[in-house]
Formats: C-alpha cells, sequence, structure tokens
C-alpha cells in the first residue's frame, strides 16, 4: 500500500495498523499526493494549540474515504504524548478502513501483541471491570467477545502476579530439534534426519549454559518458580538425552521453589512411554502434546508423520505415565481444515479433557513452506467460525481464558488463547505474557528477558538460533550473560 506521511513520522504505527487491517498489502512510501492511486492512504497530523488531529484518506476500490480523530492536545511527557498521537493515528486509519470495506474487525483499532496489557493498566489504575469493558469497546473498537477476553487474561494476570515474589523467576529452554518440518514453521528448527550428529554437542554446550546462568541465580539468591522446556520439540531427544538433562538441571539450580514444570513434547510421533516415564521421574509435572488438528487430511497437509488415532494415543499415555496437567495446542486456519474438521478437532480434544487447551490462529511465517507456495487456506470468516465455536465449547467446557497474544500476518488478524481448567493455568505462560518477572533463556533461539517491575525496565539477551552456531559461540554467549548479574546489580538492587 502506498503510504503518505505529513505532519508526522510515526511510521511503525501506521503500519502496525496498515498490516492489521490488510494483511496483505506492504508499506511503500511515497512523497507527494500525486502518486497516492488505489489502495492508498494519506496519514496526517497537526497539533493545534487546542487540538491534536490525525487524518487518513484512504483510496479504496476507486473512492476515497475518509477517518478522523481528535482529542485535546497532549501536553504530558514526550513518551505520552508519542504514545497519545501514535494512538490517534491509530483510530483515523480505522475509521477510514471501516468505511472503506465496510468491515470492523474484532480486535478493532488494537494492534500489538498483548492486547491484555491495556486492560491491566486500566484495572491497575482502579477502574471497575465494567470501565474496563466499556473503554476497550468505545475507545478501542474491541468486539464484546474480545474485549471479554482481554479481561479474563487480565484478571488471571493480576491473580498470578499477587503470588509472586521479587526475586523470582523462571528458566526457558529451547530445544532446536524436530523430527522433520512442519509446513507452516519457520522457526529455526533443525530436522534430526539432517542434524542428528548436532545433538551431543548441542547438550553439551547447553550443560555449560546452565552451569553459568545457575551460578549467577545462586549470586543474585533468585528463586526460580517455572522451567518451561520448548523448542522445537524437546521430545526429539531420546529418553537417556533427557533424562541426563533434567539431572543436570536439577544439579545446577536449586528447584526446591518450583511451582511448575513443563516440557513440550509437541509432536505425537517423538512421544514414546521411555521418554515421558523419563520426564515424570525427572520431575516434569506438565506436558504440551499438540496434534494441532486431529484431521488425517490435514495433519497429512502441514507435513506431519503421525495420525490423529496416535496424537491421541500420546495423550492417553500421559495420563498412564501420570501427568495430571496436559496442554493440547489447536490452530485454527491451517490448510485442508474447515469449519465442520476443525470442530470436529475440537470437540475430540475436549473429550480428553486435557487442563489446558491452547488455540492458535495460523500465522503465516515469511519462511514456511505454505506460504512461498501459497497454500490455498480457510479464509478469514472461517477461521472466525472456527475460534467461535471453540471459544463457546470451551467456555462450555467449564475452561477459562488465562493467557493471550496476537501474532503479524494471521488468517483474519484473530489471536492466540491458552484456555484452562481452573487452578491448572500455566504460570510460565502468564509470566511470559504479561511481562511480570524474569525468564532466563537457554539453549536454541531462546531470547533471555530480563524484568525490573516496579521501574517497568525490560532489557533481552538473545541466544543463537541454529545448533552449529549456539555450539561455536557458547563461550561468547555466556560471557554476554553476566549481562543477568549486572541487571540485578543496576536495577533491582540498587
Ligand atoms: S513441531 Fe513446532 S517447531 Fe517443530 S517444525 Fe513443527 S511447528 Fe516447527
Amino acid at each position: 500500500m502506498k503510504l503518505l506521511l505529513t505532519g508526522h513520522g510515526y511510521k511503525y504505527a501506521v503500519e502496525q495498523i496498515m498490516l492489521m487491517l490488510f494483511p496483505e498489502e506492504r508499506p511503500e512510501y511515497v512523497e507527494g499526493t500525486a502518486e497516492l492511486t488505489n489502495t492508498a492512504a494519506a496519514v496526517s497530523l497537526s497539533r493545534g494549540n487546542t487540538y491534536d488531529t490525525a487524518t487518513t484518506r484512504l483510496y479504496y476500490g476507486g473512492a476515497v474515504y475518509t477517518g478522523i480523530a481528535r482529542r485535546r492536545r497532549c501536553e504530558g511527557s514526550p513518551l505520552e504524548v508519542d504514545r497519545v498521537l501514535q494512538r490517534l493515528i491509530k483510530t483515523a486509519f480505522f475509521r477510514a478502513a471501516v468505511r472503506a470495506t465496510g468491515k470492523k474487525p474484532v480486535w478493532g483499532a488494537l494492534t500489538g501483541i498483548r492486547p491484555g496489557k491495556i486492560a491491566t493498566a486500566l484495572l491497575e489504575e482502579g477502574r471497575t471491570e465494567k470501565a474496563v469493558l466499556k473503554t476497550l469497546s468505545t475507545e478501542y473498537y474491541l468486539a464484546p467477545d474480545r474485549a471479554a477476553l482481554c479481561l479474563d487474561t487480565a484478571r488471571a494476570g493480576l491473580q498470578a502476579a499477587q503470588t509472586l515474589g521479587e526475586r523470582d523467576i523462571a528458566l526457558y529452554i529451547g530445544i532446536p530439534f524436530c523430527p522433520t518440518r512442519c509446513h507452516y514453521c519457520s522457526f529455526v528448527s533443525h530436522s534430526v534426519e539432517k542434524s542428528m550428529a548436532l545433538i551431543p554437542p548441542f547438550l553439551e554446550a547447553l550443560h555449560r549454559e546452565i552451569d553459568a546462568d545457575a551460578l549467577s541465580v545462586r549470586k543474585l539468591d533468585l528463586n526460580v518458580v517455572s522451567v518451561y522446556i520448548g523448542g522445537g520439540t524437546p521430545t526429539t531427544l531420546s529418553a537417556e538425552q533427557l533424562e541426563s538433562l533434567l539431572k543436570h538441571l536439577a544439579q545446577a539450580f536449586n528447584l526446591s521453589r518450583l511451582r511448575e514444570f513443563t516440557v513440550e513434547a509437541g509432536r505425537p510421533d517423538t512421544i514414546t512411554p521411555e521418554k515421558l516415564s523419563a520426564l515424570k521421574t525427572g520431575g516434569v509435572g506438565r506436558v504440551s502434546v499438540n496434534p494441532q488438528s486431529l484431521c488425517d487430511d490435514v495433519l497429512r497437509a502441514i507435513g506431519r508423520r503421525h495420525t490423529a488415532q496416535e496424537a491421541v494415543s500420546a495423550m492417553h499415555l500421559a495420563r498412564e505415565i501420570g501427568f495430571d496437567c496436559v496442554n493440547m495446542d489447536l490452530i485454527a486456519g491451517l490448510p485442508g481444515d474447515t469449519v465442520e474438521t476443525f470442530r470436529r478437532s475440537l470437540d475430540t480434544v475436549l473429550s480428553l479433557r486435557p487442563e489446558n487447551v491452547t488455540v492458535h490462529t495460523l500465522s503465516l511465517k515469511k519462511g514456511a513452506r505454505i506460504t512461498l507456495e501459497q497454500t490455498p487456506l480457510p479464509s478469514g470468516d472461517e477461521v472466525g467460525a472456527m475460534l467461535d465455536y471453540a471459544a463457546e465449547k470451551l467456555r462450555a467446557g467449564g475452561y477459562g481464558p488465562y493467557y493471550l497474544y496476537r501474532q503479524k500476518f494471521t488468517s483474519g488478524g484473530f489471536e492466540n488463547v491458552g484456555w484452562s481448567l481452573p487452578g491448572f493455568d500455566s504460570l510460565y505462560n502468564i509470566l511470559i505474557m504479561e511481562e511480570l518477572r524474569t525468564v532466563i533463556a537457554l539453549g536454541g533461539g531462546g531470547v533471555t528477558k530480563l524484568v525490573a517491575p516496579k521501574i517497568g525496565r525490560i532489557e533481552r539477551i538473545f541466544n543463537a538460533k541454529y545448533p552449529h552456531e549456539y555450539i561455536k559461540g557458547i563461550d561468547g554467549l555466556i560471557a554476554k550473560k553476566s549481562g543477568i548479574e549486572t541487571f540485578y546489580h543496576q536495577f533491582i538492587d540498587r
């Protein structure tokens, strides 16, 4: 979409709202109105003595549609002014787009990956729940069910926050290996077939990183309350490798304050009784069995090498081994799926009664095979119908939404929601989404997020994505992670 900005340089805000409302478009900046032809937008901002005014003129379908947003001139701090003006710009763009397309997206004018945060901030300001819902619908144009999602997840986040001590942290361990690459995935996960030989040196490097981070955690007197091993697919490792990793972790870190220990046993084709037993013996309490769909045609279309029945059997196996908290993931919008087959997948998942169900919306990633091959996908309306069905059935089944996030390039601009039975909210998911406490990431592809909650400061340390980069760069990474101690000395223990 051709974009002309006048009176401001808020490119990021404009791109965010444009991508949300017109996901198939990419920004192209132009210098003058003469270049604005069909599917283009002139986005201007004026700051008067009394009012700040944003205007969007959207050239669409042979006509021009105007959206205006105005409020009293903001005189706060530079940060506050930026925030207010960017919102004004997004609102004006949204109003023009609704006039042009006749469609009102369920997330209204709200961009950003953590929509629950606005509700959290409003509740923390002392607003009532009713007032929060009203603000979300009248100022951000959220559909009532999405406003309710925000409120529910904000409530869960605030409840979790009350249970956390100042020095509580979580650990994330990334195992960047998978048996094969799913067609919708762009995650840097190495297929075992090609890189089996990298697993032992990867684990050796990981053990070194564990030792180094554990030393910092002990020195800083931090409490590990949650461990999450994700990937990739951690259960790509053998039972012996899993056992040794868990032993090493328990020896290095003091896990006596642990409240939750999750391992993603994501791909049912990697799950065996031996591996699940190794996890159980190693102290893991929560596993994630992620079929994504329980329709064999869809599983084939996304490149999975297992059937729906095998996913169901993996879930039964997890129960037999004694896991009393299991998550199952589904994705709405996969190739070959229909509203009807998605409904059947969800019904089957519900019949298995996992404690957590995470319903994702397919996000079209750049390097994914379905993006490159332009595989036909369910429409935005169909995805919307899938999610509506899921929300209705999950709520009726006693599940509540406890965390929520959005990604770019999702079918229909929809969301990902974690649902849980009462008492089974995953602390890690809330911690990471609400940015409540530090999460130290180890292994491949992880990002350590250092959080000083009282002053709202967040810093990140990035781990290498590819296994061979990670192995080669382990000394440098360990040196870089001295930043954990520096951060705590500078911003928390001042
Ligand atoms: S299991 Fe997950 S990380 Fe691995 S290829 Fe599939 S989507 Fe990607």
